[in-house]
């Protein structure tokens, strides 16, 4: 190992159990299967995967753009959001300019941070777990804001992130809108208007699709130029053949996302107010997962007793949220078999 690698800490995923069946609700995938759109689409170009896939992903970006109302040069195809991140990182992060995050957030953001040598502030969260707009006025550094919060499940208003931008005109703003799908409010709009400003989404939380490693960033275009000389520098063919139809039949099946994204919000509101009854604090959530805690027991405990139970989910042992566990809202019988256990608790 390199020197400058010799004390990074990588980033540590949910479990992926290969073995035991659990009820999943520890990495904020989908509960539903992609539409049968999606895999009709998978099925009709694997028969081409002798061919290397088209390196500017032409025919996404232009499904994505119509999709967001801007045009295909404002938009970026990753191998995951977890890709465009690391672009964005290497791309606009520098010794001299790092990266500002809230310390209660994505872990991957401080990881990148080590991974590009460049220094990574992590800004306190309020005692209410808010991100406080007026921390990050004229950061000095290239901002990175979860919107709404991982995992918190909180988010920022529009006005909150226009904000933020109009006191960071030297600085590039990320706004990472992995879960906006769920309730919070796209920043897409303020693209036109801010050309510091990168909105970054993925296909793996509200479009079904986390194995396939889909995301894509909206930006101004010499934001796209920038993150598309990271990509060319890097992995040209960063977005598989089976993955590129993937995604555009899954934003072109809109009744599908709606009825997924729809019940996820119900079994959220559902499985809250469960948890609140039987005497749990719990965030409240624009995500497709809760941050729930009960007074008195420990997370770790919490996490224990479900995996005991066969149910899987998140536990951060950090300070201010080891109390806390984060639940991925699944399918309605997974949530009562959860809903069950915590009420024994
Ligand atoms: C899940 C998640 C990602 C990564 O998503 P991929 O597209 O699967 O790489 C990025 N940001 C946040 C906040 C996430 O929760």
């Amino acid at each position: 190992m390199s020197a400058r690698y010799s004390d990074i800490e990588p980033y540590t995923p949910g479990e992926q159990p290969q073995n035991r069946k659990y009820i999943k609700l520890n990495t904020n995938e989908s509960p539903f299967p992609p539409a049968p759109s999606v895999i009709e689409a998978i099925k009709g170009e694997s028969g081409s995967l002798n061919l290397y896939p088209d390196p500017e992903c032409k025919e996404l970006c232009k499904t994505i753009a119509d999709y967001a109302g801007v045009s295909p040069e404002n938009v970026f195809v990753g191998n995951g959001s977890d890709e465009v991140l690391a672009f964005s990182f290497l791309a606009f992060c520098d010794k001299d300019k790092g990266a500002c995050y809230p310390d209660i957030s994505y872990g991957f953001y401080s990881v990148y941070a080590d991974l590009c040598c460049i220094d990574g502030k992590a800004v306190p969260l309020t005692n209410d777990y808010r991100v406080e707009p007026s921390d990050y006025f004229n950061a000095g550094r290239t901002i990175y804001i979860a919107n709404p919060n991982a995992p918190t499940g909180m988010s920022l208003t529009l006005d909150e992130i226009r904000n933020i931008l109009d006191n960071n005109r030297e600085n590039v703003v990320v706004i990472d809108e992995a879960y906006v799908d769920f309730g919070g409010t796209t920043a897409v709009p303020l693209v036109s208007e801010y050309d510091n400003l990168l909105v970054v989404r993925t296909f793996s939380k509200s479009r079904n699709l986390a194995g396939a490693r889909l995301g894509f960033g909206i930006a101004g275009k010499e934001i796209i130029q920038d993150l598309n000389t990271m990509k060319f520098s890097f992995n040209p063919y960063n977005a598989d053949r089976l993955s590129l139809v993937a995604g555009k039949a899954a934003i072109e099946d809109e009744a599908y996302f709606r009825q997924c994204v729809d019940t996820v919000i119900k079994n959220r509101e559902y499985t809250a107010e469960s948890l609140k009854k039987a005497g749990f604090f719990v965030l409240p959530s624009d995500a497709n997962f809760i941050f729930a805690k009960k007074e008195g027991v420990s997370g770790e405990s919490l996490y224990k007793t479900l995996r005991e139970a066969g149910i899987l989910v998140r536990h951060f042992n950090k300070p201010r949220i080891d109390d806390f566990i984060r639940i991925t809202i699944g399918t309605k019988e997974q949530m009562d078999a959860l809903i069950e256990v915590l009420e024994r608790i």
